[in-house]
């Protein structure tokens, strides 16, 4: 597999084209950002961790029956990844209360979400990643009714899979954030699923293992993720 031109650098991730049109190479930085960019740091090993962390993940979401994008692990932050038309979409699931519901609704931190809710963001750092419903991405003809409906379902999918993997770790999946692409006219998985992404806290200590740490200037962001790769099992370098 030959890398050619750099088609997109993103905030963490450097997107390359192949010899192969429908593939792609992901590239995982350093850089880690929150709050739509306006606070950014190069962190030690986070690419490497993310990397091997997401190869994980979508592995094992991909062997559980959703269709992802990743096809080879490639080296320590490089990964090879189906081509797929993004979809401007960003599908939130909570289980528990935190982040922008918490400012949103007033809903008190580490409430128990049952059912847990599904939400909807326009991917758009420029206007500050918006909430939006259904009907807007379907209006605005970011995805159809059926697309969307196909990418609640596997978002939930996901939930399920994930919240007993990751209890079985000794960690609360608290939310997350996926994005979907079409490849051959298929809704796939894309983009990563890392601590950069999700929400998780110790069961016992209620410890943020997560971005959050970053976000809010708790140090030993790369530590955390490290030790939640290692309770999954994930194999670091
Ligand atoms: P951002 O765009 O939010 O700064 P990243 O730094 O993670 O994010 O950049 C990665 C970019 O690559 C994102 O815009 C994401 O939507 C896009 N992307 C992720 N996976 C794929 C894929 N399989 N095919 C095409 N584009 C992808
Ligand atoms: N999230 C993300 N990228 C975004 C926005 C949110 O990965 O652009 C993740 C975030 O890490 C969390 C979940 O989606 O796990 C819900 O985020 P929230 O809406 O609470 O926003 P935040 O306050 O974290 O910006």
């Amino acid at each position: 597999m030959e890398k050619r031109a750099e088609l997109y650098r993103g905030k963490a991730k450097s997107v390359f084209t192949t010899d192969d049109p429908d593939r792609l190479i992901l590239l995982f930085r350093n850089d880690t950002s929150a709050f739509d960019g306006k606070k950014i740091e190069q962190l030690d090993r986070k690419g490497m961790v993310n990397n091997r962390f997401n190869a994980f993940i979508m592995q094992t979401l991909q062997a559980a029956g959703v269709p992802t994008q990743f096809d080879t692990l490639l080296s320590d932050t490089e990964c090879l990844v189906k081509k797929l038309d993004m979809i401007p979409v960003e599908c939130v699931v909570r289980n528990y209360a935190a982040g922008s519901l918490v400012k949103r609704l007033g809903i008190e931190e580490g409430t128990a979400l049952a059912p847990p809710t599904f939400e909807l963001f326009l991917k758009d750092d420029a206007k500050g990643d918006p909430f939006i419903n259904a009907s807007h991405v379907v209006t605005f003809g970011w995805a159809t009714a059926d697309q969307l409906a196909r990418m609640q379902a596997l978002t939930l999918q996901v939930n399920d899979i994930l919240r007993a993997l990751f209890d079985q770790a000794g960690l609360m999946l608290v939310d997350f954030k996926l994005e979907f692409g079409l490849f051959k006219g298929e809704i796939v998985l894309g983009d990563e699923f890392s601590p950069d992404g999700c929400r998780l806290w110790d069961k016992d200590t209620k410890k943020k293992m997560d971005k959050d740490r970053f976000r809010q200037g708790l140090g030993g962001v790369i530590e955390a993720y490290e030790e939640v790769a290692q309770r999954l099992g994930v194999p670091l370098s």
